[in-house]
């Protein structure tokens, strides 16, 4: 069809609008991202200046090194951080992602206004402010625990009971039979680099990391915690385990996978993949330890050990590769899975002792004394358990809540885990976002 000139004019025209629409559009997305980043920076130098008055609120910092010296230099008052947060979330509530974004864009802005907002909590609780476990959570976490009873617990036990006969109280016959599968201290090493090796390989069939990611592991005593992964940028981590109480096998795979592969080292090299380089989001340099982040971190790192040793597939490798490591007897290992997977059931046991301790139902020795009855922790596991409450307070729901929620997320997100576990840890989703359908 030959097109007349009054049909060349209007088409060159509605080019001319269209062309000048995306660029202002193209304009007005530069600007808010503008925006957004200066918002990210200061988020982050309110959680270093936090980071002056709590010494385990500022987990990783990879930013740049003068923002961390300013913070260290100016030692705002809490007051002073308070308020500037309060401005913060004004300014971030007043700003939407531009009309382009896309999701994750979206998620940004949700994240960093929901990460601000514990922030604020945690400022206010280093104030004085005094919140019941629940509110605790929800402030912190983005999530409350469900409540347990202890006639819930007691099923279980009743079924341990059964699966561990003879004489003495349950929990000192769970203790006789876990003796059995302590990795000696001369074999630690071995069998730890030996987990890592297979987590590690396991994770990067399935999940392509950068070159030059690595970390270093250090036995270390005197902690409230069994594993830490401390981040330090540059896709490098320093895992320390504690070696104060005796290290049963299955904590070998467990703390490979948690602490490094897909674990804690592989969320933090992600994020500063994805986030901080390629996109350039600064508030992924920072880590708040107290906020909503850390249950997607403890979720993933304890879930991400199901994904890369489903239990077969890990009884197998217990029995054929880590137990002959560890000196242990290989036919046992079937057993001591059976009788673990019972003792998981009980690990909400753990949040109800934290609830009831810090809302001051009960002082110390009554939650040591639960842990005990309804945890099946040993004594000196349970003291341990309880110094930890001191120390990290609610965080301890992030561990088994978070496993849950992450579980049911990943796995409504359909049959292939791997592919929907590496885009949660490589996205800013809220726990509150994990429960929403998709
Ligand atoms: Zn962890």
């Amino acid at each position: 069809m030959r097109k007349t000139p009054d049909f060349q004019f209007r088409t060159a025209r509605t080019f001319v609008v269209v062309a000048v629409l995306i660029t202002l559009m193209l304009v007005t997305s530069h600007a808010q991202d503008a925006r957004m980043n200066q918002f990210a920076e200061q988020y982050v130098r309110l959680v270093l200046a936090v980071g002056q008055h709590d010494a385990d609120y500022v987990d990783a910092y990879y930013g740049p090194p003068e923002w961390r010296r300013d913070a260290e230099a100016q030692k705002l008052s809490l007051a002073e951080i308070s308020t500037r947060a309060a401005a913060l979330a004004q300014a971030i509530a007043g700003a939407n992602p531009p009309a382009t974004a896309d999701e994750m864009t979206g998620l940004r802005y949700q994240y960093l206004s929901r990460q601000l907002e514990a922030v604020r909590a945690r400022v206010s609780t280093l104030m004085g402010t005094k919140l019941r476990f629940d509110e605790e959570s929800k402030a912190l976490y983005d999530a409350v625990a469900p409540m347990h009873t202890e006639a819930e617990f007691q099923s279980v036990l009743s079924k341990l009971e059964t699966m561990l006969p003879g004489r003495g109280t349950l929990i000192a016959r769970y203790d006789d039979f876990r003796k059995t599968f302590i990795i000696p201290k001369e074999r630690l090493d071995a069998v730890f680099k030996t987990a890592i090796d297979a987590c590690r390989s396991r994770t990067l069939e399935h999940i392509q990391l950068p070159p030059g990611e690595t970390f270093t592991v250090e036995y270390v005593t005197n902690k409230s915690w069994s594993g830490y992964n401390w981040y330090q940028g540059n896709y490098r981590s320093l895992i320390q385990v504690n070696t104060d109480l005796p290290i049963y096998v299955d904590r070998a795979i467990d703390l490979a996978c948690h602490e490094g592969y897909p674990g804690h080292h592989v969320y933090n090299v992600l994020l500063e993949k994805n986030l901080l380089r390629d996109r350039g989001w600064i508030e992924f340099s920072v880590y708040p330890l107290f906020s909503p982040q850390s249950l997607i971190a403890e979720g993933t790192a304890n879930y991400g050990i199901e994904v890369a040793f489903p239990r077969a597939e890990r009884i197998e490798f217990e029995r054929r590769v880590l137990f002959p490591v560890a000196q242990l007897n290989p036919d046992t290992a079937a057993r001591y899975y059976q009788v673990l997977d019972l003792v998981d059931q009980l690990s909400y046991a753990g949040n109800e002792a934290a609830r009831r301790y810090l809302d001051g139902e009960v002082d110390a020795k009554g939650a040591t004394d639960w842990l005990e009855k309804y945890g099946l922790y040993s004594r000196p596991r349970a003291e341990q358990r309880v110094r930890f409450i001191d120390q990290y307070r609610s965080y301890v729901i992030n561990y088994n809540l978070g496993k849950d929620m992450v579980a049911r997320y990943v796995e409504s997100q359909g049959p292939d885990r791997w592919s929907a576990f590496a885009r949660l840890i490589s996205s800013p989703r809220l726990p509150s976002s994990l429960t929403t359908p998709r």
